[in-house]
């Protein structure tokens, strides 16, 4: 599909599934090469964006490993709100393991300043941060972004489990906005 419509709103496709997993394949050598050596990380999934990522992501590890799932939202409609809600679900001991955050899209970083100082508190040994989206003009954050899929421009975006107002997270391609 070329254009979607989702609500009020009409999407154009611009990153094809195809180069979507090319992305996921870079990514996922360098997170093999690095974590050889660790003991059984824990993959931390935020929810809901990150699930088609986590998915492909996972698949590539041949390592012992853990996932688990965390919520944390800061987004209504095509806006950020600025405003962090509390970490739902930390279901895994995270205590001196390794962990490794996946996000669907790391945008202006709120979410991820949050969800660090929350699981710093859990003292683990480390935190990685993989995203598969990253918007370098307006991420302004101190936090190191270890593992990137793929940079893109301040657009909004849909699909591969990216929504607005929950439409489009199950489209297998992602959709940028038409103005
Ligand atoms: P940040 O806190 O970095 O500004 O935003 C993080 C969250 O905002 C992401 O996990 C994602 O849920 C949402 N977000 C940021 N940019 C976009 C976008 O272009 N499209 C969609 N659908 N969500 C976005
Ligand atoms: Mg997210």
């Amino acid at each position: 599909m070329k254009r979607v419509k989702l609500h009020d709103k009409e999407f154009e496709i611009a990153i094809r599934h195809d180069q979507i997993q090319t992305a996921i394949g870079v990514v996922a050598q360098k997170i093999r090469e690095d974590m050889k050596n660790e003991y059984i990380p824990v993959f931390l999934s935020v929810l809901n964006g990150s699930f088609m990522f986590t998915s492909d992501l996972l698949k590539q590890m041949d390592f012992n490993c853990e996932v688990s799932f965390v919520k944390l939202a800061s987004y209504s409609g095509v806006t950020s709100t600025g405003k962090v809600q509390e970490l739902l679900g930390l279901s895994t001991d995270i205590r001196g393991r390794t962990v490794i955050i996946v996000e669907d899209i790391v945008d202006t970083g709120h979410t991820l300043v949050d969800l660090v100082a929350v699981l710093k508190k859990h003292q683990p040994k480390q935190i990685k941060v993989a995203t598969f989206l990253l918007k370098p003009d307006a991420y302004d954050k101190d936090i190191p972004i270890d593992y990137a899929g793929m940079k893109i421009p301040n657009d909004f975006i849909v699909g591969y489990g990216l929504d607005y107002d929950q439409l489009g997270r199950n489209l297998r391609n992602i959709y940028k906005i038409v103005n």
